[in-house]
């Protein structure tokens, strides 16, 4: 293959061989693995601004990638040139209330960063090997969303490097049309090249309840009443197959800093927790952001953090979330989670959520279900990809709409309809920054 790249010079580095080339036709998912043509690492703004314009003149689409997170492909380009991002990672200005870094750095480096000085984001994913700008190209739901919105809700400003390699400064009042369709935009209007998000103080530590419930009835009967109430500065719950059937978890947490201690049995009281079954534990606030990565070494060391991973994430309104779950929950086997499959199942009040591309199902409260699947092989894994599409049809039928990070594959009249009203947020900023269609939108 000629190199049209070759008369370049980079300060990362520009791959062709298919040998090095190859871990950007993966991702977390598993699933499927498009080849690119080319892999350029950037480790510089410059080396993005030079090679869009060469792409372009080329006919050469263009993916950017974080850490390949996603779940069917929105992270890889056949036949197109990838930008990997994750050497651009360096922290920059940080002061009390806000923070400039890189889109390719980890919220893992970034939380590291800013706890030196007390400080944290407002919203954190549960995991936090992801990069800045790969969550803030899809959306970024966490524990504390039902208080601050998404991860893209809370983006002050945004460094772009469009189609004619040129870097834009944008925000809510510099160049909207770009911010708004970037974010949440899976990268098909320009790369993030740095990011500005807002801080604040980071608690010291955190007390997080745990109460395992017989029913799922009761499970979302304690989530609203705790949401509507606020108790917790942290609200989730997981659905977890055990030997002895479904168990439906209560996840939530209260943050703070000595001497505010906060009492265990105002925590614990009207949710039926019950100390014989329950659990309450107090950790240092890193302890707890990064309590996942006890997770993924475990399953490193069982291989399934190597399975393909079909997982569905959607999004219902409360309305139709009880008739939603009692389909699927009719639907699923213990077998169909594989050895350490959940499902996540949290409510959140929309009032905080504003990003047009993030989108939502009507209503004050929706709730994420998402369904964390470990398959054994590509036919187990294929079969998954079938129910999700399963779900995913019956959570629209309701008024729901999918976080399209996972793996349920999307045609184009999937995106038109998945985006509804805000179609014409993308269609217009494509029309001015990317006219070529560079950052081609992507199926599986
Ligand atoms: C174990 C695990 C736990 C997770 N937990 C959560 C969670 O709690 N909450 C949540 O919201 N999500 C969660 N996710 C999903 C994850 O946050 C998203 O898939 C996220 O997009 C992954 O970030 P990434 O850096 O891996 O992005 P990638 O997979 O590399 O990219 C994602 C998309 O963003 C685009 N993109 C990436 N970087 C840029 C950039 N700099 N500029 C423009 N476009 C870009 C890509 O082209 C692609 O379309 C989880 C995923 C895993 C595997």
């Amino acid at each position: 293959m000629t190199n049209v790249f070759s008369h370049l010079s980079f300060d990362g580095t520009m791959v062709i061989d298919p040998a090095e080339t190859a871990f950007a036709a993966t991702d977390f998912g598993g699933i499927v693995g498009y080849p690119p043509l080319a892999v350029l690492r950037a480790r510089s703004t410059a080396d993005i601004e030079a090679v869009l314009p060469v792409a372009a003149a080329n006919n050469i689409s263009v993916v950017p990638r974080g850490c390949g997170h996603t779940s069917l492909g929105q992270a890889q380009a056949l036949d197109g040139l990838v930008i990997d991002l994750t050497a651009l990672d360096e922290v920059h200005d940080l002061t009390e209330d806000q923070v400039t870094v890189d889109a390719g750095a980890t919220w893992n480096s970034l939380l590291a960063h800013t706890l030196q000085y007390g400080l944290t984001p407002r919203v954190l994913t549960d995991y936090l090997g992801t990069s800045i700008g790969g969550t803030l190209s899809a959306g970024g739901i966490g524990g504390t969303s039902h208080r601050y919105g998404v991860q893209t809700d809370n983006a002050l400003a945004l460094d772009v490097v469009t189609a004619d390699g040129a870097t834009r400064h944008c925000s809510p009042t510099e160049l909207p049309d770009l911010f708004h369709a970037v974010l949440g935009g899976f990268g098909q209007c320009g790369v993030i090249v740095r990011a500005t998000l807002p801080l604040i103080p980071a608690p010291a530590r955190v007390r997080r309840v745990k109460v395992y419930y017989p029913t799922i009835d009761e499970l979302v009967a304690n989530q609203r009443s705790l949401l509507a109430e606020g108790r917790f500065d942290f609200l989730q719950g997981e659905i977890l197959p055990t030997p002895g059937g479904w168990v439906y978890m209560l996840d939530v947490a209260s943050y703070y800093t000595p001497p505010h201690e906060p009492y265990d049995d105002v925590l614990a009281s009207g949710i039926g927790f019950v100390a014989s079954r329950d659990k309450i534990e107090d950790l240092t606030y890193w302890e707890f952001a990064t309590r996942l990565d006890e997770t993924v070494t475990y399953l490193e060391g069982t291989g399934e953090w190597e399975t393909p991973h079909p997982w569905p994430n959607l999004l219902l309104p409360d309305a139709e979330l009880d008739a939603f779950t009692s389909g699927i929950m009719a639907d699923l086997e213990h077998a169909d989670m594989g050895a350490s499959g959940l499902i996540l199942l949290y409510p959140m009040t929309t009032a905080a959520f504003g990003t047009p591309l993030f989108r939502l199902p009507e209503g004050s409260t929706i709730y994420l279900v998402a369904g964390l699947r470990f398959a054994t092989d590509a036919a187990k894994a294929q079969d998954m990809v079938t129910k999700n599409r399963r779900w995913y049809d019956a959570a629209v039928s309701v008024g729901g709409t999918s976080y399209p990070t996972g793996a349920i594959p999307f045609t184009s009249a999937d995106w038109t309809r998945h985006l509804g009203t805000a179609q014409a947020v993308l269609a217009e900023a494509k029309a001015r920054y990317d006219p070529s269609n560079l950052f081609p939108r992507r199926f599986a």
